[in-house]
């Protein structure tokens, strides 16, 4: 049997570059190469933390289902699913609640992050990687594609999978992580600070028209000094660019470094701006047409989910038995 890769993205908004350099743009090449059984879903318990407008929510499905599949990825390959449909992944998180040391999930740096800059600080905020590692333990997922920014979260999921071996006999597999090399791409308002959806402001969508990829990338921060060289820590807004430019172009810095060699930022920038609005124009086209017909889409979305369904339920019963709840 190929090795179980499961991943999966919130639809709290449009896909910003940081999910297609971070994990998007590799889920179609591992899909591509074969070489694993792909679970792709979208996390709306997770989006739930976080504020939601109901309308929008389900706009933010349909429209991240589309995105998936703009960017390559093919149900035929790959198992789709919506997560709120599976509803062991919910069942399993109290179960490995139960587990839990609260200390771990207070460490969590995402949890100090975003309970500080939302007014309402819920507990599902605080279980989230609880729930996460539920995720992929469900599926006895080895590979986990994804950002920098989860790799804290995958490292309690390893933690919980140990634990709960050691206490009632192996059921569940340590996931590993897998990093693309552009695993953190950070805002273009502020580059301390990670691109993500909960800052829109920050964020270069991938659905963005090229005017509005020009301008963003034009006003984007940079920093003092005019020779376009990589440096992420005196230059971090630059070197943030030169990682987007090395990341679609599927080459290092050092490449982008001796293209711009003797040109200046607006240079740079404007070069930046062509390459990001023309390697995304397949995906807007394809984008667009996939929303039109959201029927076909939900079809899609149903059928995968009964097949996470049946995956989900199996080792759900095995979980029940050894904990002692099953009859
Ligand atoms: P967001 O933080 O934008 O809401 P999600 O939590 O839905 O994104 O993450 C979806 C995937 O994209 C995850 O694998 C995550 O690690 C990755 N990701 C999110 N933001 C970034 C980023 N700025 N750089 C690289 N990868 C990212």
């Amino acid at each position: 049997m190929k090795p179980v890769l499961v991943s999966g993205i919130k639809p709290s908004g449009r896909l910003h570059v940081g999910n297609y350099l971070g994990a998007l743009k590799q889920f179609a090449e591992l899909q591509g190469s074969g070489k694993y059984e792909c679970y792709f879903f979208i996390a709306d318990l997770h989006a739930i933390t976080e504020p939601q407008d109901p309308q929008e929510l389900h706009k933010n499905i349909l429209d991240l289902f589309a995105s998936y599949l703009a960017a390559g990825i093919e149900p035929k390959k790959s198992v789709f699913f919506l997560q709120s449909l599976v509803p062991a992944h919910s069942e399993i998180t109290w179960i490995l609640n139960t587990i839990t040391p609260m200390g771990d999930l207070r460490r969590m740096t995402q949890f100090k992050e975003k309970s500080a800059s939302q007014d309402n600080e819920n507990a599902g905020l605080f279980d989230y990687p609880v729930l996460m590692a539920g995720d992929v333990l469900l599926y006895d997922a080895q590979t986990i594609p994804v950002g920098n920014d989860q790799l804290q979260h995958l490292e309690l999921a390893r933690t919980l999978a140990r634990k709960f071996n050691a206490h009632f006999g192996k059921t569940f597999v340590e996931p590993k992580g897998l990093l693309t090399k552009t695993p953190r791409v950070m805002s273009l308002k502020d580059p301390t600070k990670k691109m993500s959806k909960s800052q829109p402001e920050g964020c270069l969508f991938l659905d963005d028209e090229p005017d509005a990829i020009r301008a963003k990338i034009a006003r984007a921060v940079t920093d003092s000094g005019s020779e376009v060289t990589y440096d992420p820590k005196k230059k971090p807004g630059l070197s943030n660019l030169m990682d987007i430019a090395a990341g679609l172009r599927g080459e290092g810095v050092e490449a982008v470094e001796k293209k711009f060699e003797g040109k200046s930022y607006a240079e740079f920038k404007k070069a930046l701006g062509e390459l990001v609005s023309a390697h995304f124009a397949e995906f807007r086209k394809k984008k667009k047409e996939l929303l039109v017909k959201p029927d076909s889409l939900i079809k899609i979305l149903n059928e995968g989910s009964a097949e996470a369904r049946k995956v989900a339920e199996k080792k759900m019963a095995e979980v029940k038995k050894k904990v002692g709840l099953a009859l």
